[in-house]
């Protein structure tokens, strides 16, 4: 059965505290002993008992990125009330996390970009046309208000995270507020500007000696396989639909890696439609022998709920079990883990989707019936946690001939990386003064914190987050059924 009940404490960093508490628990949404989502028992489950941290921070969900965009924040609010109201809380430690400090996002971005990033403004924009060309900056990333805010405390979750694991106080640490793997280092893109991963991965490098990143967003990971593009300490495998058009365009099989690094980058290119069975059978025989041949001494898990049935930009027609199949199986390997989000534009999927998921990571079999939260009408009219996502709308373009191939040819790159010297690589000799010292410097940017808190405080004070009240309904139809094309 699963660990005793205890008392909520959200444990905090810098100088916030947060009022986040599970409202009213209703006493049939009492999650219960895990086994496997499917309901069968699986010795791994019951007998890993991980330690599991979450990190959260109520003001993250209050972002807009503007009226008609599908990147809502709001969806993460959706998930911690969901999270808190099936009592998951007392299956793992909660952090609300710091800010990421300017020093931490410059170790994998250029100065003259986040010198931008901080200081441009909704209010401002006109001054920085320039910019606006040098940095690629599309339609598909607006400037935002509390957008470097927003940056800041998703990054510095991730790397708290990071941290932790690396601590090793932690087993499984997750962050439903990062996973924004298309940002590049000197641009934005694809709703990312900070790319959270590749700071999170940097950290993990100080003192693991390989991670594995794994990507089941629909889109590419490209942010993060271009980082690590020609390291070997760091192998990217990364799931999505890929035709050569489909955002952001990159993801080919033969898209490997170069220098120490051939062979290192994974890419599983999938058509639309994708089923439960081909997606869970293809990600088990590919993950498997990945983690045979790399043996990886960390895994970072990019979790984008856009793969999903129905949802409102993905084309894949997953159910939230198979998605969370892909967690279950990852966990098994007893690994140090790193949960992140991703994409995931139907939102009231999103939610269910991450929180099924949170529950996986805790060994924790979740009840459908949804806990009341005050976002119940959201998740209308079943209020169950695994709607049917499937639709007959979207044909299954992966024959099985089709994904046989993707897999011999991926299984095939694996035989190259078995016989790379640099596999047998030395152990690195942990870092750990650095880790400490920047400890010690995160007394230093309590200041800046407490601040940029004082700031957010002053701006909803303002009115100044021109709140969509489209955001409260859980229906896509408060997009006016407009697509972005990502
Ligand atoms: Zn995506």
């Amino acid at each position: 059965m699963g660990r005793a009940r205890k008392e909520t404490h959200v444990y905090t960093s810098g100088t916030y505290s947060t009022s986040f508490r599970p409202s009213q628990q209703s006493p049939s949404a009492r999650p219960y002993c895990l086994t496997n989502p499917d309901g069968s028992t699986d010795t791994v489950a019951e007998h890993y008992r991980p330690k599991v941290s979450y990190y959260m921070r109520e003001e993250t969900g209050n972002f807009h990125y503007g009226e008609r965009h599908p990147m809502k924040p709001h969806r993460l609010t959706l998930t911690n009330h969901l999270v808190l109201n099936y009592g998951l809380h007392n299956y793992m430690d909660i952090y609300a996390p710091r800010r990421a400090t300017e020093d931490e996002i410059l170790a994998f971005h250029s100065d003259d970009y986040i010198d931008f990033l901080k200081r441009v403004t909704p209010d401002n924009v006109e001054l920085f046309q320039e910019e606006f060309t040098r940095f690629n900056m599309g339609d598909d990333c607006p400037i935002f208000d509390g957008m470097w805010d927003f940056c800041r405390l998703y990054s510095g979750a991730s790397i708290e995270a990071a941290r932790k694991l690396i601590s090793g106080t932690t087993d499984i640490a997750v962050n439903w507020t990062g996973g924004l793997h298309h940002a590049k280092k000197f641009e934005p893109s694809g709703f990312c500007y900070v790319n959270d991963i590749v700071l999170a991965i940097l950290q993990l490098l100080r003192y693991y000696p390989r991670v594995l990143y794994v990507d089941i967003d629909i889109h590419h990971g490209d942010g993060v396989q271009e980082a690590f593009y020609a390291t070997d300490r760091v192998m990217t495998v990364s799931f999505h639909k890929y035709n050569g058009d489909f955002f952001p365009g990159t993801g080919a099989i033969d898209e490997l890696g170069r220098d120490l690094g051939k062979y290192y980058t994974m890419n599983v290119p999938l058509q639309d439609g994708i089923d439960d069975s081909s997606y869970i059978q293809l990600f088990r025989n590919i993950m498997t022998a990945v983690m045979e041949t790399f043996r990886p001494s960390a895994v970072v898990l990019q979790c984008g709920a856009d793969s999903l049935g129905l949802d409102r930009l993905g084309v894949f027609n997953l159910s939230i079990a198979a998605h969370g199949e892909c967690v279950r199986f990852m966990r098994s390997f007893k690994v140090p883990l790193l949960v992140l989000g991703g994409g995931g534009y139907t939102i009231r999927n999103v939610a269910r989707c991450w929180t099924h998921e949170t529950g996986i990571v805790c060994g924790v079999k979740l009840p459908d019936s949804l806990p009341n939260t005050v976002y119940r009408e959201f998740f209308a009219p079943d209020y169950k946690l695994h709607p049917s996502l499937t639709t007959s709308k979207v044909v299954n373009q992966n024959s099985k001939q089709y994904l046989q191939a993707v897999q011999y040819k991926v299984l095939e790159q694996l035989r190259y990386l078995k016989g790379a010297p640099s596999v047998q690589m030395q152990e690195i000799p942990p870092d750990i003064q650095g880790i400490l010292d920047e400890e010690t410097g995160k007394l230093k940017d309590e200041e800046e914190d407490m601040l940029q808190d004082q700031q957010y405080k002053r701006r909803i004070a303002a009115g100044g987050r021109k709140q969509d009240v489209c955001e409260f309904f859980g229906d896509d139809d408060d997009q006016d059924g407009e697509e972005i094309d990502v």
